[in-house]
């Protein structure tokens, strides 16, 4: 059965056969078969369909890709948030909270939490989102987490080395040993990905060469790289993932010369998290250098409970436009197909023909609305698979 979408007042494809840089067709329609899309054009020239939805005029844009979330977790640290805002520093601390939480919830607890907060992803117009591991930090808690998260997405990274828990304060070689053998071997079933908070200005975090072991340790369990790295200083990060060959490093708030050339001349991601500069009151990347340098820039939530609880791509595009002097075509690039670039995709994040036909309606009639009326739900409908959900 053929689905037709017509009516669409501006349609985003992502499709160099519509024109660089978005793709766009003004008064268009689809046609979805079988879960993909079969066809994209002027509605006036649409061929016919079993059946036909009428979008009324309103914009159509690939569904968001989110390619980094921590979205399987228990607890909450709104308290410090609180406290963060009316004048206490971020220090990267608060995350034992989050794992003291995690370990002690049951399956189903944390199994709720993380469906209900993909669907509200959902509802926001996200039809692919990456979900880590990072606060077990012991193989039972870490394996758990994975196991709930792939019921949710195939896209799963095991972050052991999210940061070295207490118990291992004096003794990090232990947990180092731990995070690239046993629970490794226990969690490896359930990823796809392996990730390191590599930030040596961070105590509890990972230096260069700790984060090289974690990353290599996960490329030989037969894993894909990703980091996240350069959050809080120029650090090692950006370099390692190139030298990895990692998908994307994340954050990249604190970037030297070096880094910038080095994701130039790679197919490493730069993706950036906006939402977590929002939420910590902390300087934004600059966007504009990664782009005029030709890299590939990817936004993310990083939907966690500690530095940024925003499950919501909308709300990083108007970020990214707004604070980081993206252009909404730029903004939604990087949310769709940047972020497809960073989870190594490219059945998703576009519109072309062949692409998963996973889909945001917005209730406006262009995607600018998205930076233009930023807090607003403008999300009508969203479409993942060819079916409307
Ligand atoms: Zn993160």
């Amino acid at each position: 059965m053929s689905v037709l979408l017509t009516n669409i007042g501006e349609l985003v494809t992502h499709d160099p056969a519509h024109g660089d840089g978005p793709g766009i067709v003004p008064d268009a329609a689809i046609v979805v078969q079988a879960g993909r899309i079969a066809w994209t054009g002027p509605a006036a020239s649409a061929p016919a369909a079993d059946s036909a939805v009428d979008l009324g005029g309103r914009c159509v844009i690939p569904g968001f890709v989110d390619s980094h979330s921590h979205t399987v977790f228990a607890g909450d640290r709104a308290a410090e948030f609180a406290a963060r805002m009316t004048g206490e520093p971020y220090t990267g601390g608060g995350i034992a909270t989050t794992v003291a939480a995690t370990r002690t919830a049951s399956e189903d607890t944390l199994r709720a939490r993380g469906q209900a907060l993909v669907r509200e992803m959902l509802a926001q117009g996200t039809t692919t989102v990456e979900i880590k591991s990072g606060y077990g930090q012991d193989v039972a808690t870490e394996a758990r987490m994975l196991r709930i998260a792939r019921e949710l997405t195939p896209e799963t990274t095991y972050l052991g080395a999210h940061t070295v828990p207490a118990e291992y304060a004096d003794d990090r070689a232990g947990y180092l040993r731990l995070v690239t053998g046993p629970m490794l071997a226990a969690c490896a079933p359930h990823a796809r990905w392996v990730d390191v908070f590599c930030e040596p200005a961070a105590p509890t975090a990972f230096d260069e060469d700790e984060s090289r072991a974690v990353l290599r340790a996960g490329l030989r369990a037969g894993l894909l790289a990703r980091v996240h790295g350069n959050q809080l200083s120029a650090g090692p990060g950006v370099r390692l993932a190139v030298e990895v060959g990692a998908a994307s490093v994340d954050h990249c708030t604190h970037l030297t010369d070096a880094d910038v050339d080095a994701l130039a001349g790679s197919d490493t991601v730069a993706t950036l998290l906006p939402a977590v500069e929002f939420s910590t009151r902390s300087p934004y990347p600059d966007a504009r250098r990664l782009l005029a340098a030709g890299a590939p820039v990817a936004l993310a939530t990083d939907c966690n409970p500690g530095s940024g609880y925003s499950s919501s791509m909308p709300f990083v595009v108007a970020l990214a436009v707004r604070e980081m002097r993206m252009s909404p075509a730029e903004a939604l690039w990087s949310a769709t197909a940047g972020g497809a670039a960073a989870l190594r995709r490219d059945d998703v994040g576009h519109l072309r023909v062949g692409a998963r036909a996973d889909l945001t309606v917005l209730d406006a009639p262009s995607h600018t609305y998205l930076a233009y009326r930023p807090g607003v739900p403008l999300v009508s409908e969203v479409w993942k698979d060819g079916t409307r959900v």
